[in-house]
Order: structure tokens, then C-alpha cells, then sequence
């Protein structure tokens, strides 16, 4: 109890007794208002921290019959951010629908589960609020499949991430994903620090992370990019590059192909409760009512869980931006993820991302860590942009800001603990989250997906539903056949099949007007120009669609019979044209 008096007297001294702290069902909460986000970020960290020191008696006592231990709950009031974006359609669409399961986010996590429950011969409903699937951090990201580096063996990041790991390449085999465990170095510059390197290897074996000594020679060998004093380097093989919007939406088309249903700008608003059970789910497109909750939410599963009386943890978004290359450049700065030890800054809570190639051969560089109040504020700033690459030319000297194509944004969802919260709910008995699901959520979502889709079928069975497998589940997906990677026989045969495969449209990328009308006809709708980039990587190369823009707006037009001017470019509501000029007429 003395740590509680403690921090409520520090609290006290730090924001001028406006903040304070309690113990509530085992949760810390953070109560009072502030009008400085970087005031709350500091007053949820010192709860953490003190939070820490609890004793184990303490803490045993909050832990009230062997229940999952509640976290720090942030309460502080602040009235600088904004609502969550709701889509604008107001229809039945989901209106009385009875599934086993309800998924709520069509991020990595929520299709990955949604894909391992079709397993299952089970009614599933997954819920995305936005027009497509990775709109949130599953398509903002690095896309690094990461070997468990910088995480603790008693972190639940830590487990997930390994069992996430190995699961990989089996994984991207029967969805058609491109995978390469092409290794990861953490370079050094001192040489004196070569014994701790070799010492480091039996704590990367203690933690199970297969790693190697490299030397100068070797080093300026096998990546001639790195900068001249880098003259030495920890290996981890079991690094990976994945497509991470590539990979959800596999997993969608799968789960889709076995079974599950899928609405798109379907947002959940709200949801009723009895006894410790969600009973009802509203959204903008009707009320569901689900045996099973699964909340896969990202930067809203605090929310959700506050939705179901079951908020034992809250959310503070993190922003990291990150630098695309044009591909023309790969060869002279990396060939698989390098960073020199120090520009990957832990104490910002990332993993310091670093040079990364990709598996489409761009070179992303970042991304950084900025604590924000806003959940979906994907602006890039030109400082966080240009500040990232000076940071990693100590990485590649060769890199510069001439060399960028593109940027992105993309919002972490961390706890205070900055661990995942993967569970069954604690308040409400028919509930699972997939919460805080920062990095390395896009590699641990497979292995997370194995566990809620087991607690589900549990959950299910305990209240009398009659779980069996779903014997017509299919794990293969057929993927869009790209053009430009085939063989001149199999390219030739595809064409002569369909002579749209013989028309490039996008030039960068070499992608074929067949392979744009594939994507749009595929398990999962899609039918925006974005949309059909993320699908197929047209308009992703150095001229970002100036030329094949308007091509496939005409396509998407005619494919889907609708009028040019209404196409989108992310959503319905982003119309790339106006209306219909004089001439059209
Ligand atoms: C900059 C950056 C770099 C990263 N790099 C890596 C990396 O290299 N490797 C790695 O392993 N991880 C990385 N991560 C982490 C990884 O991207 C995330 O952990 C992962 O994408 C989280 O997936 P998710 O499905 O849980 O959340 P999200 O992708 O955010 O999906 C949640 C979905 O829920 C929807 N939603 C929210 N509220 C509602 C509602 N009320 N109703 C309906 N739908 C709702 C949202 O629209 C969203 O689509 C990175 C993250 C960032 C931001």
C-alpha cells in the first residue's frame, strides 16, 4: 500500500494535485484531467513504474480469485482528441445476425483469427470499420518478421513473437505470400566490443534466438552498403520480410473461401451486457448478437473492452513513420535489415526498426516513436522523415532524402505495461481481446490466432454449442499471378489464356491490366484505387501512379458498373474526380 501513497504523492508534486491514483478490481486507475498529452504519457509511466514496485502480497491481494491481474487504466480527462472515425453508411447490413463468433477488426490479428476459427464449422462475422482490411497498423508497418531481439523472456510479446516466428514460412506457403528470412544485422562500430559479442551468443541462446558473430570482412561481404566504420555485427537468421497488407488480406480471402462472413464499414459502436455477458453489438449497420466477442480492435480495444465492462488496461497511441525507397537504390545500401547498435532507440519503447529491404525490393527506413492523443492521425511530418534518415545514415552513408518515393504513418497500440493483453476478458465471461497489440504484432498474430480461436471453440462448447471441424477448410489460397515474376513460357501461356495479362499498365511495378481486374473480383471486395494497389502493387514504384492512375480508375469503373467519378481512392467517400466535364457528356 505504501507504493500507492507514494505515487499518488509524487503525482501529486508533478501535476499540482491534479492527477491522482487508485487501486480498483485490481487495476490501477488514473484519475483527474490535464491539458497536455505529454503530461498524461508522463503521469501513465510513473503508474507503471510504481506500479512495478508493488509487493508481491500487494499485488497478490488485487488479484482476487486467481484472476488475470488488471493493468494501468488511464482515466485522466483530456479534450484535445479526436472521436473515432465512423463510416457514414447507416443500413441493416449485419442487422440480427446470430454468429458464434464475432471478430471485431480486420487488422492482421482479427483476420488471422478470423482464418484460424474457419477451421472450425462455426458461424463467424468479422467487423471492419474502414472501407478495406490493413487500414490501421497492419498496413503501416515494416513488415519485419522479428527473431525476438530487445523483447523479455516473461513478456507475453516474447512468447507470441517466437511462436509467431516459426510459424511463418509454412504460413506464407499455403497463403501465397511472399516470405524471405533474410537475417537481420545489429552492427558495431568499436571494435573492442568483440568479446561481449561473443558473450552476448549464449544469451541469445538462453533466449532461444539463433545468432552469429560477423566480422569486418565477412560484414563488408555480405552487405558492401554499410557504412565504412561498421566493422562488426551480431547475425539473427531468423529475421523475416513479409508483405504485412499482402498477408491480411491472405488471410481474409482465406477465412472468407472457408466460411466466415465479412462486413466492411461496419464500425462497432456499443454494446449491451447482462449478467457479465455481451448479449447485443451495435454498429452503424445493424445490432449483432454473438455467442462470442473477440476483440482484435488495435488503437480501439481499450475502448471495445470498455464497450463490454471489461477495461482493465488502456491504450496511449504511439506514431512511427518510416521512409520508402525507390528500388533502384537496394543494391547500393542493404540486402536483408541492418541498424547500427544505438540508432535504434529503446528507451521510445520501439524496436528502433532500422534499413530494411523488403520482399518487393524497396528499402524502408525507420520508423520512429512519438507519443500522440490522436488514434487515427496517419500525417506524416517532414521533420520525423527527414530526422529518420540522418538517423540511419550512420547505417548506410549513401542514403539520402532524394532517394524517397514514399511515407507512411502508422499508430501503435502499447499498454502502459507495453505488453500484449491476449486473453479470455476478466469482468465479462464471453469475451477474448487481442489488445495492445504493438510491435511484433504482425508476427505474432499467427501464433495469437492459434490460441483465441482454441479459447473460442472452448468458450463455445462450454455453452452447449456443438464445436466440429469444418472438414471442407481449405488452408491453400491462390494468389493474383504476377506477370513480371513468371517464367517467358508460363508469361506467354497466361496470355495467351487472357490477352488483358499482355497489357502493362503500371509501368514501375510491370503490372498487367489482367492481374488489376483479378484484384477486383476476388473473396474479399475491393473496388478503390488504393485498394487495388494494395492487392496488387500498382502505383507502389517511382512515379506513385501518375501514369497507371487514371487506367484504373476506368477499369475499377467498368468492372464494377459504376460512373468514373464516383470510383474512391481509399474509401466511397474519397472521389478521385469531381463529375463529368463538359466533353463526357
Ligand atoms: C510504424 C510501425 C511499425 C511496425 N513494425 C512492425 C514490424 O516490423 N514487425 C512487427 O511484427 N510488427 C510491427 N508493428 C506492429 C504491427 O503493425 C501491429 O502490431 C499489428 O499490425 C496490429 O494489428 P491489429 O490487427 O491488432 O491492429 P490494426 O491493424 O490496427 O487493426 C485493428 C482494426 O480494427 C478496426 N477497428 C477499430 N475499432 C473498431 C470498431 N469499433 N469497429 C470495427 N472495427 C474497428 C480498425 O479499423 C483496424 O482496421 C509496427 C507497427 C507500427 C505502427
Amino acid at each position: 500500500m505504501k507504493h500507492l501513497i507514494r505515487l499518488n504523492r509524487q503525482l501529486h508534486s508533478e501535476f499540482t494535485g491534479r492527477v491522482w491514483a487508485r487501486e480498483s478490481e485490481g487495476c490501477l486507475l488514473l484519475e483527474g484531467g490535464l491539458d497536455n498529452w505529454d503530461d498524461i504519457v508522463r503521469a501513465g509511466n510513473l503508474a507503471v513504474h510504481a506500479r512495478k514496485k508493488f509487493t508481491r502480497r500487494f499485488l497478490r491481494e488485487l488479484q482476487k480469485d486467481g484472476e488475470r491481474l488488471g493493468g494501468v487504466v488511464n482515466n485522466i480527462r483530456f479534450n484535445g482528441r479526436s472521436p473515432m472515425r465512423v463510416p457514414d453508411i447507416q443500413d441493416n447490413a449485419v442487422e440480427g445476425m446470430r454468429p458464434d463468433a464475432l471478430v471485431i477488426g480486420g487488422g492482421i490479428s482479427g483476420c488471422a483469427i478470423a482464418r484460424e476459427l474457419s477451421r472450425y464449422a462455426l458461424d463467424i462475422l468479422l467487423v471492419e470499420k474502414e472501407h478495406d482490411l490493413a487500414m490501421h497498423a497492419s498496413s503501416r508497418n515494416d513488415g519485419m518478421v522479428h527473431p525476438g531481439v530487445d523483447l523479455h523472456k516473461g513478456q507475453w510479446k516474447y512468447r507470441y513473437n517466437m511462436r509467431g516466428n516459426a510459424l511463418y514460412e509454412k504460413l506464407c506457403e499455403e497463403l501465397n505470400v511472399d516470405f524471405e528470412m533474410s537475417g537481420q544485422y545489429v552492427c558495431f562500430s568499436n571494435p573492442l566490443l568483440k568479446p561481449l559479442l561473443y558473450l552476448s551468443l549464449l544469451y541469445w541462446k538462453w533466449m532461444g534466438i539463433p545468432a552469429r558473430v560477423v566480422g569486418k570482412k565477412e560484414l563488408r561481404r555480405l552487405e558492401p552498403g554499410l557504412k565504412e566504420d561498421l566493422v562488426m555485427a551480431l547475425f539473427f537468421p531468423s529475421t523475416g520480410v513479409v508483405c504485412p497488407y499482402s498477408l491480411t488480406i491472405a488471410f481474409a480471402e482465406n477465412a472468407v473461401e472457408n466460411g466466415v462472413r465479412l462486413s466492411l464499414d461496419t464500425a462497432v459502436l456499443d454494446m449491451e451486457t447482462s449478467e457479465g455477458r455481451v448479449t447485443a453489438v451495435k454498429t452503424n449497420r445493424g445490432t449483432v448478437y454473438p455467442k462470442v466477442v473477440i476483440n482484435a480492435a488495435g488503437v480501439f480495444s481499450d475502448e471495445v473492452a470498455a464497450m463490454a465492462g471489461d477495461r482493465f488496461f488502456s491504450i496511449h497511441p504511439r506514431a512511427g513513420s518510416s521512409a520508402i525507397l525507390d528500388k533502384k537504390f537496394t543494391r547500393a545500401l542493404v540486402r536483408t535489415c541492418a541498424a547500427k547498435i544505438g540508432t535504434a532507440s529503446k528507451s521510445a519503447h520501439t524496436k528502433g526498426g532500422g534499413v530494411i529491404r523488403t520482399v518487393h525490393r524497396n528499402i524502408l527506413v525507420g520508423p520512429d516513436a512519438v507519443e500522440t492523443p490522436e488514434r487515427e492521425n496517419f500525417a506524416t511530418a517532414r521533420e520525423s522523415i527527414e530526422a529518420t534518415i540522418a538517423k540511419f545514415t550512420a547505417t548506410c552513408a549513401r542514403m539520402n532524402t532524394a532517394q524517397i518515393i514514399n511515407y507512411f504513418t502508422g499508430i501503435r497500440s502499447p499498454t502502459w505495461e507495453e505488453d500484449f493483453v491476449v486473453c479470455k476478458g476478466r469482468r465479462c465471461a464471453n469475451i477474448i481481446h487481442a489488445a495492445g497489440i504493438q510491435s511484433p504484432g504482425l508476427t505474432a498474430a499467427p501464433a495469437i490466432a492459434v490460441d483465441i480461436a482454441a479459447w473460442t471453440a472452448e468458450l463455445l462448447a462450454a455453452a452447449g454449442t456443438d464445436v466440429q471441424p469444418n472438414k471442407k477448410f481449405n488452408p491453400v489460397r491462390r494468389r493474383i499471378p504476377h506477370i513480371a515474376a513468371m517464367s517467358d513460357e508460363d508469361r506467354a501461356a497466361m496470355i495467351q489464356q487472357n490477352s488483358d495479362h499482355g497489357i502493362i499498365l503500371c509501368r514501375c511495378e510491370e503490372v498487367s491490366k489482367g492481374e488489376i481486374i483479378d484484384s477486383l473480383h476476388r473473396a474479399v471486395p475491393c473496388d478503390t484505387v488504393d485498394g487495388v494497389k494494395r492487392r496488387v502493387r500498382s502505383g507502389m514504384g517511382r512515379c506513385q501512379g501518375g501514369f497507371c492512375g487514371p487506367l484504373i480508375l476506368q477499369i475499377i469503373a467498368e468492372e464494377k458498373g459504376i460512373p468514373l467519378w464516383s470510383v474512391g481512392k481509399s474509401n466511397g467517400k474519397s472521389q478521385v474526380l469531381c463529375g463529368p466535364s463538359k466533353d463526357s457528356q
